[in-house]
C-alpha cells in the first residue's frame, strides 16, 4: 500500500493548484478525479475532431503571481490576446465595440452617448484603483473576526480601507448595489450599460438589477492578461491547456494523479482526517486530505452528519447553490458572420439588447420558465486560435442565461432540446447561423454541471458569491481559513476566498495554510 502526503480529492483547477505547490514543497500528493479528464469546470475536451473548451472559455481572472511561481508559461501556457475584446449586435443593425485602446472605445460609444464617451475613462480608472486595492487581499487568508490572534490583520485592513479615501464608497456600492444601479451611475445609454451589466449576472440567479450583482461585476473586471488589466482572453488550445500546464508541474515535482477515480468516503480517525475511500480503485491513506471539491460534495456525500458539529453543518447548509446558467458549444463548417458587421469577431459577443430585457430574462427563471429570450454571452475561439478546429470549421461557446435548475415544468432531460433550439434561434437573429453546417453540438444544463461536473445545484462558484459568503464569511464564518472542524482535512475549491473563476487562488491560499502547519512535512 503506497502512503502520501496529500490527498487532493477532485483535479479541479484549483486542486491542481494546491497539489502542485505542495509538491514543490517534495510533498507526495495524489490528485484523484472522479472524471475521465483533470481540470474540474477548466477543461479542453474533443468535438466533431475540434477542441472545445467544454465548460468555462475565456481567461483573465488567474493569479500572475501563481503562472510565474509555477512556471506554467515554461509548462507550455500561452495567453492570446483579443482585439476587440467585447461586442455587442442590435437587431437595429447598429452595434458597440468595446476595443484595447481608449480611444477607440470612446469613438464607439459616442455613436450613442457623447455623454458616455466621455464619462467611460473615469469609470475604468476607478475600477482599476479598485481592483489594485483588492488584488493583494484575493491572495490573503481572510481574518476570523472572532480569534482575538486576527485583530491585528483587521485593524491593518481597516486602516487600508481608509487609504482609500474618496474611493471607499465605491468599493461598498460595488458590494452592495446592483450592477445596473452601479454602472447606470456613469452612463446613460444602451446597450453600453447592458453589456457592462453583462460581467455582473455571470453565474447569478438574478439579474443585473438585483443587489450584489455589482460584486459579481467587480470580480469579473479584477483579471488581466499579458499585464493587460481588466482584459480577458482565451488559451491557446482551450483552458485545458491551462490546467494541462499546473499538470506538468505536478509530474515534474513527482507528484501522482488518478482520473475517473471517485472519492466516496474521506476517512476519519478520532477526529483526524487519514485518507479517503474511492469507488474504483479502493482506500488511499495520508497524512492529509484537501478537497477541491465543493461544500456539498466534500461535507454532505463524503462525511456522515455525526462526524461534524452542528452548528458547522447549520451554516453549511445556508450556502446558495441555485444557478441559471447553461454551456452550449457548437462546431460548425463556415464562419459565424454577424448582420451588422464584417469580418469575424475575435472577441466575447453579447446578445442583450437592453438591461431591461436581461432583468425580464431572470425573472422568467425565477419562475421556473427558460426564457424566450435567452441572454447569451459567446465566442468563436477558433478565430484567433487555429489549433483548435481544422480550416474552415469553427467552434462556438455560448454561456447561456437564465435557465434555472429547477423546471416549474418538466425535465431537464426533456427541456434539452428545446433549449438548443432557443440558443439557435437566438443566434440567428443577429447572424448567418442557419446557413452553417452544424457538426456537433454539446447542451450542457445546469442538471449536467452538477451530474458530470459535480457541481451542486449547478453553481458556477461552488456557491453564490453574495457579500454573507465572502472574505472571512467563505464558506461559513469561522473556517475562511481553508481548514475544517476535521483535523487534517482542508478545502481548496472556490467555496473558499477568493471565490469562483480560473483564479487558482482558492488552491494557491490553501496550500499556504497546510504549509505553516505541516512545515514537518516538507523534506
Ligand atoms: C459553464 C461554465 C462556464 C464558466 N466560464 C468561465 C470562464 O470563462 N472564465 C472563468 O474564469 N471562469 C469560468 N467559470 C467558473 C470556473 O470555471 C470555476 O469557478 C472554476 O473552474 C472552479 O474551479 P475549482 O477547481 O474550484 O472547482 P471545479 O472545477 O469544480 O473542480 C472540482 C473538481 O472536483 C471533482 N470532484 C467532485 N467530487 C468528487 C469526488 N467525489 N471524487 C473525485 N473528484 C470529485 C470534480 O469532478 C471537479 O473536477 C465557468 C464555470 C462554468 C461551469
Amino acid at each position: 500500500m503506497t502512503y502520501y502526503d496529500a490527498v487532493i480529492i477532485g483535479g479541479g483547477h484549483n486542486g491542481l493548484v494546491c497539489a502542485a505547490y505542495l509538491a514543490r514543497q517534495r510533498l507526495k500528493v495524489l490528485v484523484l478525479e472522479q472524471r475521465p479528464v483533470l481540470g474540474g469546470a477548466c477543461v479542453t475536451e474533443e468535438m466533431a475532431g475540434c477542441k472545445v473548451s467544454r465548460t468555462s472559455y475565456v481567461y483573465s481572472l488567474f493569479s500572475p503571481k501563481v503562472v510565474k511561481e509555477l512556471k506554467l508559461k515554461d509548462q507550455g501556457l500561452e495567453l492570446l490576446e483579443r482585439n476587440p475584446p467585447s461586442f455587442t449586435p442590435l437587431l437595429a443593425g447598429r452595434s458597440l465595440l468595446l476595443y484595447q485602446e481608449m480611444a477607440r472605445s470612446q469613438e464607439e460609444i459616442a455613436k450613442f452617448s457623447k455623454k458616455d464617451a466621455q464619462a467611460y475613462p473615469q469609470y475604468e480608472a476607478i475600477l482599476d484603483r479598485i481592483v489594485r486595492f483588492i488584488d493583494p487581499i484575493l491572495h490573503q487568508t481572510p481574518p476570523d473576526f472572532n480569534q482575538k490572534g486576527d485583530w491585528l490583520k483587521l485593524l491593518r485592513l481597516g486602516f487600508k480601507l481608509l487609504k482609500l479615501k474618496k474611493d471607499l464608497p465605491v468599493l461598498v456600492d460595488l458590494f452592495s448595489l446592483s450592477a445596473y444601479d452601479f454602472v447606470s451611475r456613469y452612463f446613460e445609454s444602451e446597450p453600453l450599460i447592458s453589456t457592462l451589466c453583462t460581467d455582473g449576472i455571470i453565474g447569478s440567479i438574478g439579474g443585473p438589477m438585483s443587489p450584489g450583482t455589482a460584486y459579481v461585476l467587480l470580480h469579473h473586471v479584477m483579471g488581466e492578461i499579458n499585464g493587460h488589466r481588466g482584459r480577458w482572453g482565451y488559451v491557446r488550445g482551450g483552458l485545458g491547456s491551462l490546467a494541462e500546464a499546473i499538470l506538468r508541474t505536478i509530474l515534474l515535482n513527482g507528484g501522482h494523479y488518478k482520473t475517473s477515480c471517485d472519492v466516496s468516503e474521506i476517512l476519519v480517525y478520532n477526529n483526524r482526517a487519514i485518507g479517503v475511500m474511492t469507488k474504483q480503485q479502493g482506500a488511499f491513506y495520508s497524512k492529509i486530505v484537501v478537497s477541491g471539491a465543493d461544500l456539498h460534495n466534500t461535507f454532505s456525500l463524503m462525511l456522515k452528519p455525526d462526524q461534524l458539529p452542528a452548528d458547522f453543518r447549520l451554516a453549511l447548509s445556508d450556502i446558495d447553490y441555485r444557478s441559471a446558467t447553461s454551456k452550449v458549444n457548437l462546431v460548425v463548417k463556415g464562419e459565424l458572420k454577424f448582420n451588422c458587421y464584417t469580418g469575424p469577431v475575435p472577441g466575447t459577443f453579447h446578445l442583450c439588447e437592453t438591461s431591461q430585457e436581461i432583468e425580464k430574462a431572470a425573472d422568467d427563471a425565477k419562475y421556473g420558465r427558460i426564457s424566450d429570450r435567452l441572454i447569451l454571452e459567446g465566442c468563436v475561439p477558433s478565430v484567433v486560435d487555429d489549433t483548435l478546429a481544422p480550416l474552415g470549421t469553427h467552434v462556438i461557446s455560448l454561456l447561456v442565461q437564465y435557465t434555472p435548475y429547477k423546471l416549474a415544468e418538466g425535465s431537464w432531460q426533456e427541456k434539452k432540446s428545446e433549449l438548443l433550439d432557443k440558443v439557435i434561434a437566438r443566434l440567428a437573429e443577429y447572424t448567418n447561423i442557419v446557413d452553417l453546417d452544424i457538426l456537433a453540438s454539446d447542451v450542457i444544463t445546469p442538471v449536467d454541471l452538477e451530474n458530470d461536473f459535480k457541481l451542486t445545484g449547478g453553481n458556477l462558484f461552488h456557491g453564490m458569491m453574495n457579500l454573507n459568503h465572502l472574505f472571512s464569511f467563505r464558506p461559513v464564518p469561522g473556517f475562511a481559513n481553508y481548514r475544517t472542524p476535521i483535523e487534517n482535512l482542508y478545502l481548496c475549491g472556490s467555496g473558499t476566498h477568493p471565490g469562483g473563476g480560473l483564479t487558482g487562488l482558492p488552491g494557491h491560499n490553501a496550500a499556504r495554510e497546510i504549509l505553516r502547519d505541516k512545515k514537518w512535512l516538507c523534506k
